[in-house]
C-alpha cells in the first residue's frame, strides 16, 4: 500500500472504529499502524494488543458503572485507609475480608465504633471489592432502608422490596443506631436479616454496641433476633480510636490555638 492510500484507510479505519464505539482501539491505531508499516509488529500482534486494550476499557466501564449502581456514598478503597492512624484495626482481618471469601460463606462483616473512626470507608472499601469481582452490592443507609420497607409495605409491595435487598450477593447497611428504628422498622428489618441469614453476606456499621440494639430498636426481643442471626456467622472488628474528620483540626490544636489561620483583612 503506498503512503497516501496508507492515509486514506487510516482515516476510513479511525471512521468506523468510532462509529462503532471503540476509542480504546482508535487510540492505538497510529501507533500500531506505524509499527507494522515499519516492520516492528505483524498485524496478528497489533490487533491482539488494540483488542485487549479495548475489551480492558470496557470491564472498566462496566465496574465503574456497577460502583456507581451499588449506591456507595463516595467511592474510596483500602489502598485509600491509612491503618497506622486506626491501630486497633486488624490490618490481616481486613485483608481477610478484602479476599471476598467471606461471600462465598455468607458471612457478615459488623463494624462498631464511634462517628469518624472509619467504618464506612472500610464497609465501601469491601463493597467497591465485592463489585470490582463482580458481585452485586447494595449500600443502604439503615434510616433509608427501614423508610423504603415501610413505605412499600404500606403500598402492598413489601414482597417484592424485600426480594431487592434479600438478593443482592452483598447488603451493606450503614449507620445502624444513629436513628432510633420503631416497632414496625424493626419487624422489617428482622424480616430482611433472616432472609439474608446463611445465605448471603449483610455488612453493618453502627456506633451502637450489638449488645445494646435494644436501646435502638425499642424491643429487646427483636433486637435479640436481629443480633442473633447477624452475628452467628460474622467478622466483628471494633474501632476504639480517634476520629480521622477531627486529624486536622488536632494536628492544627496542637501547631498553636487549634484555630484555623486568619487571613490579612
Ligand atoms: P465512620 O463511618 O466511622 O463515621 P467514615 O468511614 O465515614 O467514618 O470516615 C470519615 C472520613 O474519614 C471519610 O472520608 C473516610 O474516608 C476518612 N477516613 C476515616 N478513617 C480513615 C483512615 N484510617 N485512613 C484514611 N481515611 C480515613
Ligand atoms: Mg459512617
Amino acid at each position: 500500500m503506498s503512503a497516501r492510500d496508507e492515509g486514506g484507510a487510516y482515516a476510513r479505519i479511525r471512521e468506523n472504529l468510532s462509529e462503532l464505539g471503540l476509542d480504546a482501539m482508535a487510540a492505538g491505531l497510529p501507533h500500531w499502524m506505524s509499527a507494522v508499516a515499519a516492520g516492528e509488529a505483524d498485524f496478528a500482534s497489533a490487533m491482539l494488543a488494540m483488542t485487549s486494550e479495548e475489551a480492558e476499557a470496557k470491564r472498566r466501564r462496566g465496574t465503574d458503572r456497577k460502583v456507581r449502581a451499588a449506591g456507595f456514598p463516595f467511592v474510596k478503597t483500602l489502598a485509600d485507609f491509612d491503618f497506622s492512624f486506626q491501630p486497633s484495626i486488624p490490618r490481616a482481618v481486613v485483608d481477610d475480608l478484602a479476599t471476598l471469601r467471606f461471600l462465598d460463606a455468607a458471612e457478615n462483616v459488623v463494624l462498631v465504633g464511634s462517628p469518624g473512626v472509619g467504618k464506612t470507608h472500610i464497609a465501601v472499601a469491601l463493597g467497591v471489592e465485592a463489585v470490582r469481582a463482580r458481585k452485586e452490592v447494595r449500600f443502604t443507609d439503615c434510616a433509608a432502608l427501614v423508610r423504603d420497607l415501610k413505605d412499600a409495605s404500606s403500598r402492598g409491595i413489601l414482597a417484592k422490596r424485600l426480594k431487592y435487598y434479600a438478593h443482592a450477593t452483598l447488603l451493606i447497611i450503614d449507620e445502624l443506631g444513629y436513628l432510633d428504628v420503631d416497632e414496625e422498622g424493626a419487624d422489617l428489618l428482622f424480616q430482611l436479616v433472616s432472609a439474608r441469614y446463611e445465605h448471603r453476606s449483610t455488612v453493618i456499621t453502627t456506633n451502637v454496641a450489638v449488645g445494646l440494639w435494644a436501646d435502638v430498636f425499642g424491643d429487646a426481643v427483636t433486637a435479640a433476633a436481629i443480633a442473633d442471626r447477624v452475628c452467628h456467622h460474622c467478622t466483628m472488628l471494633k474501632i476504639t480510636g480517634r476520629s480521622y474528620r477531627m486529624k486536622d483540626l488536632l494536628a492544627e490544636a496542637a501547631d498553636g490555638d487549634g484555630l484555623p489561620e486568619r487571613g490579612q483583612s
